[in-house]
């Protein structure tokens, strides 16, 4: 079960509760996939730009949002259709960046 945890959403002036998947995010659904969706596309770019990105955002993309998004998915009861169409499109996404990056030497900038 997906119960939503205490607060709300970080982003002023959405009132609307986080769901448990997001509890670190500390982001409602909608805020969530926008953000993820905003950083994928800057990090499609990137690599395609063959520019060097972080390795932090990079795992935060393949690693974090795909098991918050795959949680949702087996979480949400009764999902709103128009948020599981997103959330069926970032999956998408995600898996594509995934190729992407495992096909081509992408250059990571470890932080120290
Ligand atoms: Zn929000």
């Amino acid at each position: 079960m997906n119960a939503p945890v205490p607060g709300n959403c970080l982003r002023a002036p959405c009132e609307k509760s986080i769901p448990a998947a997001l509890s670190t995010e500390r982001l409602c659904l909608d805020h969530f996939l926008d953000e993820a969706f905003l950083r994928t596309d800057q990090t499609f770019d990137q690599c395609r730009e063959g520019r060097a990105m972080k390795s932090t955002d990079l795992e935060w993309l393949l690693a974090d949002a795909l098991a918050i998004v795959q949680n949702l998915e087996e979480g949400a009861g009764e999902p709103n259709p128009e948020q599981r169409d997103r959330m069926l499109e970032l999956l998408l996404l995600l898996a594509n960046l995934h190729e992407y990056v495992a096909h081509h030497s992408i250059r990571l900038n470890r932080l120290a």
